[in-house]
């Protein structure tokens, strides 16, 4: 293999080579791993791999496969949850796609994704233009609401519902809604490293006024509060980066009781639950609308099961994608058990992919939205 220059992977040898040496304690945690059922994609066949690399162990002809497969991850973290040395598979994996990318090893579909991203950039901006948030109040101007490009590009029809629910609860007496924007997610697992940090850079440059950032998506929630800071570009000023349950559990007084038949079951999004350890707040929101407490998967909190939207799995693995949201589109069916049942999750990248398996699904901010009290 020729030699690369792999910055990143090499200073991750200790994790990768940790691997190496373990007998796959975590092997049933990953829900990639499970579903192609082959040893090359589970958490230790990946490190494995990435540490060949590293060592140039890798015949030529065999790298495109073998850098392949830094992509076959969720970056959901359950194989942390089971492994006893806390070993940062998600993290090494994501700073394998950084030096591929840069290598120009990494799969047509990630490049693409990275060149592509100034066209989304402008379909986002193109969507957000055509909704009107003139109406919602600002408050002090310290609180930006970000419904999340998924929620801009898809269900722009209840933005405007969800950033007057925002504003409501704000400590600031209102909002600015920033809905032309992505945090650059993409870029950063398509392995564009350059590219996201010029981004990002610009995104804490444009936001850097506001102290407090709320955010519909747990993804974008995940990106702005973890990796931003990680990377070393998150705007000073920000003192409290959130996700809208968060937001909503500390104001549960406001939020009137819906009239609610159906059976609601909470889903743990993986960046919100494993990603920053908020479990408690979308439970206290649901708790709060419907006077008990959702229903649980059978896998919940640490052990949550992933909808495989997230990663660019979709884009890198389709197949497995698809096989991961009918997981956990089945788990949801067997905690309802045949009575009618809705799921509300935090990951809007989720509730599109359990929709698109027939699911009810929802999101907790246009819960929120519902139950807030007219009069205040
Ligand atoms: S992540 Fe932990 S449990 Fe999994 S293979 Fe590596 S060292 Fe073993
Ligand atoms: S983060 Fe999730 S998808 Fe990635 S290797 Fe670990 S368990 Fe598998």
């Amino acid at each position: 293999m020729t030699r690369r220059a792999l910055p990143l992977l090499d200073a991750r040898t200790a994790e990768t080579r940790l691997c190496t040496y373990c007998p796959k304690l975590c092997r049933p945690a990953c829900p990639v791993g499970s579903a192609e059922a082959r040893e090359a994609v589970i958490p230790w066949g990946i490190m494995r791999a990435m540490h060949s690399l590293t060592r140039c162990e890798v015949p030529e002809a065999d790298v495109p496969a073998v850098a392949a497969t830094a992509w076959a991850c969720t970056r959901c973290g359950n194989c942390r949850s089971l492994c006893l040395l806390d070993n940062p598979v998600a993290e090494t994996l994501l700073d394998a796609r950084a030096d591929l990318h840069a290598s120009g090893d990494a799969p047509d579909e990630a490049r693409a994704v990275a060149e592509g991203f100034p066209q989304r950039l402008a379909r986002i901006e193109e969507a957000a233009e055509a909704l009107d948030f003139k109406h919602i109040p600002r408050g002090d101007g310290r609180t930006a609401w970000i419904p999340g490009c998924t929620s801009v590009l898809f269900e722009s029809d209840r933005a405007v519902e969800a950033a007057e629910a925002v504003a409501r609860l704000a400590p600031s007496g209102g909002c600015t809604v920033v809905a032309d924007f992505c945090c650059g997610a993409p870029l950063l697992d398509a392995g564009d490293r350059e590219g996201f940090l010029k981004h990002a850079r610009r995104v804490a440059q444009d936001l850097g006024s506001y102290t407090h950032l709320v955010t519909g998506d747990a993804g974008c929630a995940h990106t702005l509060k973890v990796m931003y800071a990680r990377l070393g570009v998150a705007a000073t000023k920000w003192e409290r980066v959130e996700h809208v349950a968060e937001l909503a559990a500390r104001n549960t007084h406001l939020l009137d009781a819906l009239d609610e038949p159906r059976e609601v079951i909470v889903h743990d999004a993986c960046r919100l639950g494993r990603g920053m350890g908020v479990y408690e707040p979308p439970r206290a929101v649901l708790r709060a609308l419907t006077g008990r407490a959702p229903t649980e998967l059978a896998e919940h909190h640490e052990r949550s099961v992933c909808s495989g939207a997230g990663g660019l799995l979709p884009v890198t693995r389709p197949d497995t994608a698809e096989a991961l949201r009918r997981t956990l589109a089945d788990e949801v069916r067997e905690a309802a058990a045949g009575r009618e049942a809705v799921v509300v999750t935090g990951c809007a990248s989720s509730r599109r992919a359990l929709r698109a398996e027939g699911i009810a699904a929802d999101d907790v901010t246009m819960w929120v939205a519902r139950a807030l009290r007219r009069e205040g």
